[in-house]
């Protein structure tokens, strides 16, 4: 079992669609950066990263790489669930949250859950968000920013199921040899 922890800040910046956990939401700023600035993927990238001792977001996806300019961050995603899945690793928790003082964040949690696990090919029920605003003060309470912290858990795959298992044990013996 390993865990990984994930942080990610992006600038807001007028013109841009702002683009959280895969999915558009309605805001008259959005998340500055190289790809579709999703700070929620991005974090949970690395959340992921760090417990497959992969490294981080940076060095598998390089914000000067043109593969990755305006690239949907889910994509960042498919590819490190690939990843983790050839080391031997199923994800089995992930948990994030999200600050942002602007706009209201939880009503939008369950359908993000949704394109988060269905990017991570995992069932929904793994994944949890919650919002925090940042009361008004630092760069998040502005609202020039928004931040994600997010950790994940890994578990070993298991190599044969219990059935195959019970199956290979209950084998009848070799017969001896004459
Ligand atoms: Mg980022």
């Amino acid at each position: 079992m390993r865990i990984g922890i994930g942080y990610d800040l992006h600038r807001l910046a007028a013109g841009r669609k702002l683009i959280l956990g895969g999915m558009e939401i309605p805001f008259d700023k959005g998340l500055a950066g190289h790809s579709d600035g999703d700070a929620v993927a991005h974090a949970i990238c690395d959340a992921l990263l760090g417990a497959a001792g992969l490294g981080d977001i940076g060095q598998h996806f390089p914000n000067d790489d043109p593969r990755w300019k305006d690239a949907s961050s889910l994509r960042f995603l498919e590819h490190t669930r690939d990843l983790v899945d050839k080391l031997g690793y199923e994800i089995g928790y992930i948990d994030g949250v999200v600050m942002a003082e602007q706009p209201r964040l939880g009503r939008y949690f369950g359908a993000m859950r949704q394109t988060l696990a269905r990017a991570l090919a995992i069932p929904a029920e793994r994944i949890n968000l919650k919002a925090k605003t940042g009361e008004g003060i630092g760069e998040i309470g502005r609202g020039e920013a928004m931040a994600v912290q997010a950790v994940a858990l890994l578990e070993a795959r298991k190599q044969r199921s219990r059935k195959a298992r019970k199956q290979r044990t209950s084998r009848k013996p070799a017969q001896p040899r004459r």
